[in-house]
């Protein structure tokens, strides 16, 4: 199992998710095809995945 973090669509929300196809965003509930958003990174060790997710909001809310 890959772990990706992804960005949502709709509300701009960056993410861990384990989906292959299809993510629902914690914060506005949409649907998002994993294939049309945009993956920042992505790792078969969830920690890393969460890491990743937590420094890349980081560094958007500079
Ligand atoms: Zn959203």
């Amino acid at each position: 199992m890959v772990f990706r973090v992804v960005q949502c669509c709709s509300c701009g929300l960056v993410q861990v998710t384990g989906a292959v196809k299809v993510f629902k965003c914690k914060r506005c509930g949409r649907s998002n095809q994993v294939s049309k958003s945009k993956v920042f990174f992505r790792h078969v060790n969830p920690l890393r995945a969460r890491d990743a997710c937590a420094w890349i909001k980081q560094e958007k809310e500079l």
